[in-house]
């Protein structure tokens, strides 16, 4: 077993999903809340694999230890795979999940081609310049509108086709092991094992 490992997020709820995602494969796992003054990595990327390799170098750099990096975002068809790596901000200024939801739904109007997938990328860096990166998926259709209270971003208009739910009802649990982040793990723990 990886002895430990920098987890390049400040959200306590993506630590604690990794965390339990990465057990077995590190013995700890230290968040950026446990570093002294971490620099703040502008995420200025154009692909979620640049903004990912941007954290993980930089923090890799700073803190001279194994880090790990997420990048994350809905890509949709009919949109030609925005809003990407925007889909944070893509209603703009002070953008939250009801206002990028609304954006999204008025952009694909009553466009007939709903296809999209949730991404993410993972990129763990060794401070010596050792890099590896992977990619997990979760394919989906977007709603007319949104449906369920659990989960956040865009999960609400975000159906599964094959459980007739959106990812904000089929609960934490089910989506642990169908979302594109932990797609994204088992990639990274089987190129580990290897
Ligand atoms: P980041 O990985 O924290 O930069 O997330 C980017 C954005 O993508 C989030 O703010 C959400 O809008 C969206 N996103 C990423 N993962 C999910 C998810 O599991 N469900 C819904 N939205 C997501």
């Amino acid at each position: 077993m990886m002895k430990e490992v920098v987890l390049a997020t400040g959200n306590q709820g993506k630590v604690r999903e990794f965390s339990k995602l990465l057990e077995g494969v590190f013995e700890k796992v230290i968040s950026l809340k446990e570093l002294d003054s971490p620099p703040e990595v502008i995420e200025d990327g154009v692909t979620f694999r640049d903004n990912a390799l941007k954290k993980a170098r930089e923090l890799a750099l700073y803190s001279g230890k194994l880090t790990l990096a997420d990048d994350s975002g809905l890509e949709v068809d009919a949109l030609n795979g925005e809003p990407g790596v925007y889909s944070a901000r893509y209603s703009g200024k002070g953008a939250t999940d009801e206002s990028n939801i609304e954006k999204l739904l008025i952009e694909l109007g009553d466009n007939s081609n709903r296809k999209a997938r949730f991404v993410c990328v993972l990129a763990l860096v060794d401070p010596n310049g050792e890099e590896l990166v992977v990619e997990g998926f979760c394919e989906g259709e977007i709603m007319d509108e949104p449906r369920g209270e659990g989960g956040f971003g865009y999960d609400p208009v975000f159906y599964l086709p094959d459980r007739d739910l959106t990812m904000a009802e089929i609960g934490q649990e089910e989506k642990n092991k169908i979302s594109h982040r932990s797609n994204a793990l088992k990639q990274l723990k089987a190129r580990l094992k290897t």
